[in-house]
């Protein structure tokens, strides 16, 4: 049972029937070889600074290629990580990628690169000395990090994951709230987590605008930002309209298909040497 998603990705919705179960045995196993053969890639998409439109940084973004199902959501492969216990192997190769390419980006432009990590990831006692490890490898300096977590770590909210925030923290590693409004938020987490240094607004706001409710929610979650010095960065920017919104809300950066698409490692180097040259 496929759906699309909208995204160009293929996405498995039904939960309850053998089918779907038997599949994802099979995407299951096709993952643990796709990890070992090298099938996943990391597509690149900047975030652009709205005062200056500047690149501040890129988010790398897992990607599929399924020899007969042709590309599958990260959403799907991620889940599937996850149930599987391959989230730490599939973890480790994206942030040891990106990682890499972003330590090479340092010749040609000051950005810093953004991780997806999983609430998984973070409850593994090894997660600060692999990341640690990784930086050393690739020789990325620490400041050029971020990892976006989601509301989902509120739901394993030990004190485990929050000494892991932390250490990372006072490492130079910069943590962002991923899809804030999406789910499990509540201000008692926001306050709980001072560690916190972006909050990403979740994309159905952003696309929800113009409107006089999702414009007043996104300009609470900025005030809200400023007001703990965080920064503030509105995803999935689809119109002109979405991003002059945006802009009078006081929002620092911006991310959408509006302003640019993931791209591959190669298009990615190119635009940053055309915006330098430029
Ligand atoms: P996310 O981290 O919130 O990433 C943003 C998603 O929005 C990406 O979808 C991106 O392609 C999409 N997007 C960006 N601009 C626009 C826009 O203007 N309009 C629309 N409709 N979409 C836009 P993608 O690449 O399919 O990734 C989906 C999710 O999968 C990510 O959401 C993230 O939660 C997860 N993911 C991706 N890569 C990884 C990874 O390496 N590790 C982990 N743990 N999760 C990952
Ligand atoms: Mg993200
Ligand atoms: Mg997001
Ligand atoms: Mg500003």
């Amino acid at each position: 049972r496929a759906k699309d998603t909208g995204r160009g990705h293929l996405a498995l919705f039904d939960r309850d029937d053998r089918e779907h179960r038997r599949l994802q045995l099979a995407l299951s196993a096709d993952l643990r070889a796709a990890l070992e053969s090298r099938y996943l890639t990391l597509a690149y998409q900047p975030i652009f600074d709205i005062d200056t439109g500047r690149i501040a940084a890129v988010e790398a973004l897992a990607r599929w290629d399924h020899p007969t199902l042709g590309s599958v959501s990260p959403e799907t492969f991620v889940a599937i990580a996850e149930r599987t216990g391959q989230i730490d192997r599939l973890g480790l190769w994206a942030l040891h990628s990106a990682c890499r390419q972003a330590a090479e980006w340092q010749a040609i432009a000051d950005i810093g690169v953004r991780v997806n990590v999983s609430a998984l990831q973070l409850r593994q006692p090894g997660f600060v000395s692999a990341v640690a490890r990784v930086l050393a490898d690739t020789g990325l300096p620490v400041g050029r990090l971020g990892l976006e977590i989601t509301e989902t770590v509120w739901l394993a909210d030990t004190a485990q994951v929050r000494d892991a925030l932390t250490e990372l923290h006072r490492m130079g590693v910069s943590i962002l709230l991923d899809d804030l409004g999406s789910g499990h938020s509540s201000v008692t987490y926001l306050n709980r987590y001072p560690v916190i240094q972006a909050f990403k607004i979740d994309q159905s706001y952003i696309q929800a605008m113009p409107g006089k409710r999702p414009e007043a929610i996104v300009s609470a979650i900025v005030s809200l930002a400023h007001a703990f010095d965080v920064t503030v960065v509105g995803e999935g920017v689809e119109t002109e309209a979405q991003f002059e919104r945006l802009r009078e809300s006081g929002c620092d950066l911006a991310q959408g298909f509006w302003l640019a698409e993931p791209t591959d490692a190669e298009t990615m180097t190119d635009m940053l040497r055309t915006r330098r040259a430029g």
